[in-house]
């Protein structure tokens, strides 16, 4: 059994998700962009040992308190290495953004396509999904027959990623999209912004990009 919370984090809303092992209270937390009082609730209200802080891409949104939250809870700060440079922009995003810059932290472990980040009993599977950001990810966690799909910035529900800003690539996310249309359909999809949907309701109805 897992332990799943999602809620809107930071002042572009991203959705950061507090994701634990039931049996053993091992613990990720998905994209801090903020939130950190609730985090820290939810850590302390069900006794969870952080293990992994996992990014779907490194836009400041999705990283802005990535440090605060390593520093609060420990866990190892993981990202794709093809949005590394981007990661390291975190001063250069803030001021684009207006938002007031703050440092990061050494990325611990780069994880590629195909990893598992384990906590307890539990796995969250590694998808390379480039197009919004290169080092854009998925992460896929199963848990009693149901699929969790955890998409980033990359599909959203009736949406898909920008493109626009730097490094994105508007081939590159179809692709990338077209490739989870062939995975679970039933899997329920937790995008970096915004209300759920899943895979199979995208994978028809999608304005963007269909199956
Ligand atoms: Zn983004
Ligand atoms: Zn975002």
């Amino acid at each position: 059994m897992i332990l799943l919370e999602t809620f809107p984090a930071g002042p572009l809303e991203c959705n950061c998700t507090v994701l634990a092992c039931g049996d053993t209270k091992d613990a990720v937390i998905i994209d801090p962009g903020g939130a950190t009082d609730r985090i820290a609730e939810l850590v302390a209200h069900y006794d969870l040992t952080v293990r992994a802080i996992i990014h779907t891409h490194a836009h400041i949104d999705h990283i802005y308190c990535t440090k605060d939250v390593a520093e609060a809870h420990g866990g190892a700060i993981c990202l794709h290495r093809d949005d590394h440079l981007l990661y390291k922009s975190l001063p250069v995003q803030a001021a684009m953004f207006g938002i007031r810059p703050k440092l990061t932290r050494a990325v611990d472990r780069f994880i590629v396509d195909g990893d598992r980040i384990e906590f307890g009993k539990q796995a969250a599977l590694v998808l390379h999904t480039p197009g919004h950001t290169p080092g854009s990810v998925c992460f896929e966690v199963m848990d009693e027959g149901v699929t969790y799909l955890f998409a980033g910035d990359t599909l959203f529900r009736r949406g898909i990623g920008r493109t626009d800003l730097p490094g994105g690539d508007s081939r590159a996310i179809v692709r990338s999209i077209r490739d989870l249309y062939r995975r679970d359909l039933d899997a329920v999809v937790i995008p970096g912004h915004g209300p759920k949907t899943t895979l199979g309701e995208e994978a028809r109805s999608n304005p963007f990009v269909t199956a």
